[in-house]
């Protein structure tokens, strides 16, 4: 005890609850004062979680009563939000739906694909997948003995073939639409090869969100999001989400997330769930707003190319019609001139932002053969439809009218 603390003075004051020092009061976490719960869900800043007696501790950790445990393998806010995107998912669906909330979409993929695979097995991908899942794929996951192909997963027949030959693929990895020419595969179809041949199916469904694609319905088997896109929508948090129904799965993928410390922080979930609230009119104006500028582009005799799911003359039109509930926010488009040209006009436009990444609610461009595919060759690049003179819009919720006249204007300065 401090020798400057009068224990009877602070006696005299609140006689009936002093039992120790005003030292240990001070460190002793104080009775909750919660008599009516909070409409919006409080972050937890908490590395543990407390058991009214060692039995209850033994029944936690042993899985036979419901509770948290330590923040590492989740908590309130984070379990949240993961079983908000969960439910989401599996919206409408006879289907039992469990999330995983992970501190990054990248982290969300390799959890998933470390609990799934192991040495030996083999993936079954497309080529114009997220640079950083193409990465993941080569560099790291190649090193524990997991071998990727890569092929056109659009071509039903190769994908079927590419199986026949190699019995040692255990998973299909897919993302539909894809970044940045928006090709769409067809999501039935491919569960259903995977399912005739005991093939597990995972998708990345970042760019539509369960709100315009739920690819459950369709049968795949697990999907991963990139939260910090379209479901947070405002560009302030990184997180990433797991989505599946196999109960039988669900154990080793908490375990891979718990012991690779994977999980989502408090404060990045919260933010993750105040973003999401808005998720379906932001949507609908995404949509909206990126239809109207791909018309207007299309139309422009300064743009070659515009790759937009909405426009019929896409060559993805229809599988994206019979799959998603509407177009999305993603676009780009081909500058008719130079490399030159295309640069003037992503630096004349001025109500957009460039930066690398999409889904927040402003506009947001990127030149993809100079930041997200640099690494790709130059030939691979081109024969996925990657252009050096492409520009990729995230469409965001602003007045479309003054997000064509900027479009026009910006392309006016090259013709
Ligand atoms: C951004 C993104 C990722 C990676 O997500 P992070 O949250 O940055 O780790 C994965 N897939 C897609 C389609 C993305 O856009």
């Amino acid at each position: 005890m401090g020798m400057f603390v009068n224990k009877t003075h602070h006696k005299s004051v609140h006689m009936s609850k002093q039992r120790h020092s005003i030292q240990t009061k001070i460190v002793k976490e104080n009775e909750r004062q919660v008599p009516t719960p909070p409409h919006q869900l409080p972050i937890f800043a908490t590395s543990s979680f407390v058991y009214e007696n060692v039995e209850q501790s033994i029944a936690v950790f042993e899985g036979k009563e419901q509770g948290h445990v330590y923040g590492r393998y989740g908590n309130p806010t984070i379990d949240t939000v993961a079983q908000k995107i969960a439910d989401l998912e599996g919206y409408g669906l006879d289907k039992d739906t469990y999330g995983f909330l992970t501190s990054s979409g990248m982290s969300a993929i390799s959890v998933l694909l470390t609990s799934l695979l192991t040495q030996g097995d083999e993936v079954l991908t497309q080529g114009n997948l997220y640079g950083g899942t193409t990465e993941l794929l080569r560099s790291i996951l190649s090193k524990q003995g997991i071998k990727t192909h890569f092929i056109d997963c659009t071509d039903l027949d190769l994908v079927k073939q590419t199986l026949d030959a190699n019995p040692s693929i255990k998973l299909i990895y897919l993302e539909t639409p894809s970044n940045p020419t928006l090709d769409c595969v067809d999501l039935s179809a491919l569960a259903q090869i995977a399912k005739d041949s005991d093939i597990l199916t995972m998708i990345d469904n970042t760019f539509c969100t369960p709100y315009l694609q739920q690819p459950l319905a369709h049968g795949i088997d697990f999907v991963i999001h990139s939260t910090t896109k379209y479901l947070n929508g405002h560009g302030n948090s990184i997180a990433g989400a797991i989505v599946g129904h196999r109960q039988d799965l669900r154990a080793d993928i908490w375990k891979t997330l718990k012991l690779t410390g994977a999980t989502c922080n408090s404060w990045d979930a919260w933010l993750t769930n105040n973003g999401m609230k808005t998720l379906a009119v932001r949507m609908d104006r995404h949509c909206d707003n990126a239809m109207s500028l791909a018309s207007f582009l299309e139309q422009h005799s300064a743009v070659s190319r515009v790759n937009y799911n909405g426009l019929p003359s896409h060559p993805y039109h229809e599988v994206a019609s019979k799959q998603m509930k509407a177009f999305g926010g993603m676009l780009s488009f081909d500058i008719q001139g130079s490399v030159e040209d295309c640069f003037k006009v992503m630096d004349s436009l001025q109500i957009t932002t460039q930066a690398p990444t999409l889904g927040d609610v402003d506009t947001l461009l990127l030149h993809p053969a100079s930041s997200s595919h640099l690494n790709v060759p130059q030939q691979l690049r081109l024969a996925n439809g990657i252009t050096d003179t492409m520009i990729r819009v995230s469409v965001g919720i602003e007045d479309i009218e003054d997000l064509i006249q900027d479009f026009g204007k910006a392309l006016s300065g090259i013709k």
